[in-house]
C-alpha cells in the first residue's frame, strides 16, 4: 500500500495513525464486543468517547469555560443558517465581511430571515485582499459581525482578528481552525465542519459564547435551536457518533504532535515551500492574493495557459500528489495544506513544481 499525498480541499487527507486506529478498532472498540459505531449514544461508552472528544478539544484550542462546545451533524452550511435563527430578531440588521466564495453562501443562508449589510467586501477585485478594517461599514443595531476566517476556495486568510467593538464576531474557521493558535474570547462564535482540519465530513463543530444562548432569536423548531444542543450535551436526537469518535481521534493526534502552535510552525513551512515556488518561478506560477492576505492552508496558483494546468493537475497526480486541481469557480491550481498533510508533503510538491516548471517553462 502507498498512500500518496493528498492536497484535497475536503474532505482532506486524515493522519495515518488516525486512520490505522480506527481500522483497529473498526470491529471491536475497546473490548466493548462491538464497534463504537454499532453502540448507543447515550451508553456509557460513547458517552466516554464524546466527553473526552469535547475536553481534548478545548484543550487544544483554549476554550474558556464561558464558551459551550457542540458537535453537531449538517455540515458549515447549515450552521451558517442557524446563526441568524438563534441569534437576530426576524429582519435584524446583520453585517458580513465578505472576502472570498463562503462568505457568499454565508450571505445566502441567512437572507431569508435578516436583513444583510455587507460591511466590505473584496468581490470588485476578485476576492484577492481582507478589506482593511477602517473601511468597514458597520451597522449601529447589527445583531452579529460574520467573517470567514480562512476563504477555502479564493486562498484569503484573515492574519488578525479584527475589532468590532461590543457586537459579537462571528467566524466560519472551516478551513482554518487548529491551525495556530486562536483566542476564543474575541469571538461570540466560531463553527466549522470537520472535513477540512478537524476530521471527516459529517460533523461541525460550534463554540459559542454562553450568554448569546439567552438571545430569543427567530421562531425555530428545538432541533435548529443551539441552546437545547447544549442542554442536551449535542444529543438531542442521535449525533453523528463515527464522526465524532473520529475528529475524537484527529484531536488526540495534534494534541500528541505538540498542539496548535506546532501546528501554526508546520504550516508556515509548508505554505512557505509552496509560496516560495511561486514567488521564484519569474510568473511561471502565479498567485493573484496579496500577500499579507494569503492563506497558509489554500493555495491557488495558475500556469501560462489551461493547457499547462491540465497537464500539471495529471502530471502530478502520477508523481503521487493528489488532488491539485484548483475549484471550478476559481480554475487552475489549489494546494490544501491542512494540519494532516506532512511538511514532506509540501517539499515533494514544490520539488514537483520546479521540476514541472525546468520542462515546461
Ligand atoms: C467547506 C467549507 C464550508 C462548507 O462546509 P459544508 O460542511 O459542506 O457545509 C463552509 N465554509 C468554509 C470556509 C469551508 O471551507
Amino acid at each position: 500500500m502507498t498512500r500518496a499525498f493528498n492536497f484535497s480541499a475536503g474532505p482532506a487527507t486524515l493522519p495515518e495513525s488516525v486512520l490505522r486506529q480506527a481500522q483497529e478498532e473498526m470491529l471491536e472498540w475497546n473490548g466493548a464486543g462491538a464497534s463504537i459505531v454499532e453502540m448507543s449514544h447515550r451508553g456509557p461508552e460513547f458517552m466516554a468517547v464524546a466527553a473526552q472528544a469535547e475536553a481534548d478539544l478545548r484543550r487544544l484550542i483554549g476554550i474558556p469555560d464561558d464558551y459551550a462546545v457542540l458537535f453537531l451533524a449538517g455540515g458549515a452550511t447549515t450552521q451558517q443558517a442557524l446563526l441568524a435563527l438563534n441569534f437576530a430578531q426576524p429582519g435584524q440588521t446583520v453585517d458580513y465581511v465578505l472576502t472570498g466564495h463562503w462568505g457568499k453562501t454565508a450571505i445566502k443562508q441567512v437572507s431569508p430571515y435578516v436583513t444583510v449589510n455587507v460591511a466590505a467586501s473584496s468581490e470588485a477585485n476578485g476576492f484577492h485582499d481582507i478589506p482593511a478594517r477602517a473601511s468597514w461599514q458597520l451597522s449601529d443595531d447589527a445583531a452579529y459581525v460574520h467573517i470567514t476566517a480562512n476563504e477555502t476556495i479564493h486562498g484569503v486568510e484573515f492574519r488578525d482578528t479584527p475589532d468590532v467593538g461590543e457586537v459579537p464576531l462571528f467566524a466560519d474557521f472551516s478551513s482554518s481552525i487548529a491551525s495556530e493558535p486562536l483566542d476564543v474570547s474575541k469571538y461570540g462564535l466560531i463553527y466549522a465542519g470537520a472535513q477540512k482540519n478537524l476530521g471527516p465530513v459529517g460533523v461541525s463543530v460550534v463554540i459559542v459564547r454562553r450568554d448569546l444562548l439567552e438571545r430569543s432569536g427567530q421562531p425555530r423548531a428545538d432541533i435548529f435551536d443551539y441552546g437545547s444542543h447544549v442542554a442536551r450535551d449535542s444529543m438531542l436526537n442521535t449525533p453523528p457518533t463515527w464522526n465524532w469518535y473520529l475528529a475524537g481521534l484527529v484531536f488526540q493526534w495534534m494534541l500528541a504532535e505538540g498542539g496548535v502552535e506546532e501546528f501554526a510552525r508546520r504550516n508556515a513551512v509548508k505554505s512557505g515551500l509552496i509560496y516560495g515556488a511561486i514567488d521564484q518561478s519569474g510568473g511561471f506560477y502565479r498567485n493573484e492574493v496579496v500577500p499579507a492576505a494569503r492563506s497558509r492552508m489554500n493555495i491557488p496558483f495558475f500556469l501560462p495557459d489551461d493547457t499547462l494546468n491540465a497537464r500539471f493537475v495529471s502530471e502530478s497526480k502520477a508523481a503521487g500528489l493528489l488532488a491539485l486541481k484548483g475549484h471550478k469557480a476559481v480554475g487552475g491550481i489549489r494546494a490544501s495544506l491542512y494540519n494532516a498533510l506532512p511538511v514532506e508533503g509540501a517539499q515533494a510538491l514544490a520539488a514537483f513544481m520546479r521540476d514541472f516548471q525546468q520542462r515546461n517553462g
